[in-house]
């Protein structure tokens, strides 16, 4: 039997809006989050917005009235120290965040951040009571030499290092194939659904089945309200996370809703 896995669908808002929109936008998913009943929303503001957003959701102790929960962009592997610019778990935690994105595309593309640091950034926000959402995918170029299964699992395999098989079952995993990511190119529902199901396995072989039947992975990469229903339909696509969209309110609940 399938195991039971409340979808969860969070928004990236990268390095985007301004301090009055995010508060705005904050708001309006709060206030209209029942249209997404049964589905676990999450918003990943900007860092220096994750004090207004914990606000406008009216956080208290990691938890808020409309049941929207806030997370970080990624976070320092460090607990503090003279580490310029960088933000903590524990912080994070302070400021009423329950999730923190890790190892996303443009974190390892851009700021050339490898598995082990993934891995070792998984311990810390684990150990600091958050839930990381690991993201892996293949490159174009990837996908078209044919390696996606062994680049996906070396990702999964390398990003969750050390991490015991109690905590891989508290830990979300985004598929975010790159070429599909701010482009506008999704993945069909049957490629998505190949990779989730390679996923679970390797969790399987990680933690145990029983265990990788628990684990949350969201698909990402162009999901929009239209498309959101076949990626949905899927039996190992138990979210999604979602960049763009994700900044207007009517597009997050609408995608949102597709996963009730
Ligand atoms: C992302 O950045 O995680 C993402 C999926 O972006 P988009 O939805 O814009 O492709």
């Amino acid at each position: 039997m399938a195991a039971a896995r409340t979808p969860l669908v969070a928004g990236n808002w990268k390095m985007n809006l301004d301090r009055a929109a995010a508060t705005s936008l904050a708001g309006n998913v709060a206030s209209r989050a029942a249209e997404a009943d049964g589905v676990e929303l999450v918003l990943c503001p900007p860092s220096v917005y994750l004090g207004i957003v914990g606000t406008a959701l009216a956080i208290a102790d990691g938890h808020s009235p409309s049941g929207v929960a806030m997370g970080g962009q990624n976070m320092s592997d460090k607990p503090s120290g003279a580490l310029t610019g960088e933000i903590s778990a524990g912080m994070l935690v302070d400021l009423g965040c329950r999730y923190v994105i890790l190892g996303h595309s443009e974190r390892r593309t851009l700021f050339g951040e490898t598995d082990d640091q993934v891995a070792t950034k998984a311990a810390a926000a684990i150990a600091a009571g958050l839930t990381p959402i690991v993201c892996v995918g293949e490159k174009l170029e990837q996908r078209e030499a044919g390696t996606t299964a062994e680049v996906v699992a070396g990702q999964v395999r390398g990003s969750l290092a050390g991490i015991t098989a109690a905590a891989v079952g508290r830990l979300v995993i985004a598929y975010e194939p790159v070429w599909a990511i701010g482009t506008g190119k999704v993945a069909t529902p049957g490629q998505a659904q190949e990779v989730h199901a390679l996923i679970r396995s390797v969790l399987g072989e990680l933690a145990g089945e029983a265990t990788a039947a628990g684990v949350r992975i969201q698909y990402g990469g162009s999901v929009k309200p239209d498309n959101a229903a076949d990626l949905a339909a899927e039996a190992d696509v138990d979210g999604a996370l979602v960049g763009g969209a994700s900044l207007a309110a009517d597009d997050f609940l609408a995608i949102a809703a597709a996963f009730r």
